[in-house]
């Protein structure tokens, strides 16, 4: 669960230790894909007006389109790969997603913070689809990374109190 352990549940899933437990918990239902997006509606037989992603509609609305297929996905992980210095982010799943940081960083701490970012992107990039279905609220690529960067660097500081992280430094990710 939550906080107890950075390996494996069950189902492989990695839980974030430093992620507030309602990032965990989004990144972990939609890993297992059980998430209200249109398909997995449709799969239950409860009515959507359409099946296709707020966004361009025109792809079919997975939780894999939302974190990673579409071009707001690809642009919102070309931000974050800037951000954190890291090489160009190609993920085409969720579980890519999840598992990403054990291929961008050797060293354990900086492992634990991209998984956590990466796991912050998900789960924003699921909220900017919210706002936009249910209130028709626009967000560019350039206010969901913003918003990453910054609740990233609340949520960091809260769980690691002791570890002073200056906001200009976080802000070039000068922090390892
Ligand atoms: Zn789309």
């Amino acid at each position: 669960m939550p906080g107890q352990s950075n390996n494996a549940d069950q189902f492989g899933f990695k839980w974030s230790k430093w992620v507030p437990n309602k990032c965990n918990i989004f990144m972990w239902r939609a890993y297992l894909d059980r998430l209200p997006t249109k398909t997995a509606l449709i799969r239950r037989n409860i009515h959507v007006e359409n099946d296709v992603c707020v966004w361009c509609e025109e792809a079919e609305e997975s939780i894999d389109h939302i974190i990673t297929g579409c071009s707001v996905s690809a642009g919102v992980w070309h931000g974050i790969s800037v951000w954190c210095r890291i090489p160009e982010i190609y993920v085409f799943s969720v579980k890519d997603v999840a598992a990403l940081h054990e291929f961008c960083a050797a060293e354990g701490h900086k492992k634990s913070l991209l998984q956590g970012i990466f796991i912050i992107a998900s789960w924003r990039l699921w909220r900017a689809r919210n706002e936009k279905l249910f209130s028709g609220k626009n967000s560019t690529v350039a206010d969901i990374v913003a918003d990453v960067k910054t609740l990233a660097f609340l949520w960091y500081k809260h769980r690691f109190k002791g570890e002073i992280v200056e906001w200009e430094r976080w802000r070039s990710f000068d922090v390892m």
